[in-house]
């Protein structure tokens, strides 16, 4: 069995035990397992589930590599014989192929030390699908014991075609925004409107008006997403309700833009609010925030010979609107970032397929990140994803001499 094999073996391991976030227990210890026995010098339990691997091999800058170790709350539908065996929870964000180039990375890197020289610091994060793994294990004091780094570098499998890498400097995925806004009516008989302030009526207007923040305060040049993902209120046909909820989400990626739409935002529930009369202005919960993951762009253009040298086309796939904490890393370290797309679709899929206009086609009717379906192709996937790391890592740990 090859090393790749075995690699495969133990990402069809993971794909079969996914761990909601905080609750990566099995996922952490096999991956301190494995540092452990690369010669790593591991602390688990960082930021909960997070597990931290550190390898000091002479003089030289501090290399942080990062994997995200989550799954999802989702039902399986692949069909694969290495499906989840946890009812209601799966990797469907590829999160364990993550984990897998990861340790396949360091190992290698352990064993070939006269050809870099430095820090290598290996970051498994827990839940980033709830934004909180990066900024936990920050908050836990991953730098004040293992080290400041002067990089941060990882990389997130979507459905481009394996064999290629997605490299997008500036805003490489969008800053995320969650609110939670509850519309205060007055109660009353169904019978009676006017005797009442109907919060479904101003719901629904509140949630008509949010479609012109993108369409009419948002310049066409500017990337924003604003999505009510979630309305309730009222138990009854004939009963006006006292309040009615909705929850936003919000994507962008530039600071101006965010900053723009979340006032917009704000001033168009207030303005609906006093329009229909509302007794008391609406309540604004902004329970989740995180900015875009920032590449820079100079660290970029140095790292990108690094991952042709993998023999992966390296494209520039532009920004993406999902997003990721794991600019927090470099946020907190104030150092650059360079975090990569790595194709995981089926090559087959691509046959005959020529131009870029075709391949963007056949990406966007895939399965994505998230859904039932979702399923990267271990090969050549796998073996791409950890040369990528090797060769990044390489890149920012010189050997010395
Ligand atoms: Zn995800
Ligand atoms: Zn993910």
């Amino acid at each position: 069995m090859t090393d790749l094999d075995a690699w495969t073996d133990l990402y069809r391991d993971l794909h079969q035990h996914p761990e909601l976030s905080f609750q990566e227990e099995r996922t952490a210890s096999l991956v301190a397992e494995a540092l452990r026995g690369a010669g790593f010098q591991v602390e688990t339990g960082v930021g909960r589930t997070g597990v931290v691997g550190v390898l000091r091999n002479g003089d030289g800058p501090t290399v942080l590599v990062r994997a995200d170790m989550d799954a999802l709350p989702v039902t399986e539908r692949t069909g694969l014989p290495y499906t989840s065996t946890v009812d209601g929870v799966a990797h469907a964000c590829g999160h364990d192929l993550h984990v897998t180039c990861l340790l396949a990375a360091c190992e290698e890197l352990a064993g070939s030390p006269s050809t870099w020289s430095g820090t290598l610091l290996a970051v498994f994060q827990p839940a980033e699908e709830v934004g909180a793994g990066a900024q936990a294990m920050i908050d836990d004091g991953l730098y004040e014991r293992h080290g400041t780094p002067t990089v941060v570098l990882g990389q997130h499998v979507v459905p481009m075609p394996a064999g290629t890498i997605g490299l997008h400097a500036g805003a490489s995925f969008a800053a995320a925004d969650s609110l939670k806004i509850t519309l205060h009516g007055a109660g009353g008989h169904g019978s009676s409107p006017h005797a009442a302030v109907d919060p479904i009526v101003l719901a629904a207007a509140t949630v008509l008006r949010l479609q012109t923040v993108v369409s009419r305060e948002t310049a066409p040049s500017d990337f924003a997403v604003v999505t009510v993902g979630r309305i309730d209120g009222g138990t009854k046909a004939n009963i006006i309700p006292d309040s009615a909820r909705i929850e936003v989400n919000v994507r962008t990626y530039e600071p101006r833009v965010r900053t723009r739409v979340l006032a917009a935002i704000e001033r168009i529930v207030e303005g609906e609010a006093a329009t229909s009369g509302a007794p008391q202005p609406p309540d604004v919960d902004h329970f989740e925030s995180l900015p875009a993951v920032m590449n820079d762009a100079a660290a970029c253009e140095a790292t990108k010979p690094a991952l042709s040298s993998t023999g992966a086309l390296v494209i520039d796939p532009g920004g993406v609107p999902g997003s990721e904490d794991v600019g927090l890393f470099a946020t907190a370290a104030e150092c650059p970032c360079v975090y990569w797309l790595l194709g995981g679709a089926d090559p087959a899929e691509f046959a005959g397929l020529t131009t870029i206009d075709e391949i963007a086609e056949r990406v966007a009717s895939l399965p994505t990140n998230h859904s039932p379906f979702y399923a990267p192709v271990p090969s050549p996937t796998i073996d791409l994803g950890i040369k990528a790391l090797v060769a990044a890592a390489r890149h920012w740990l010189p050997a010395a001499g």
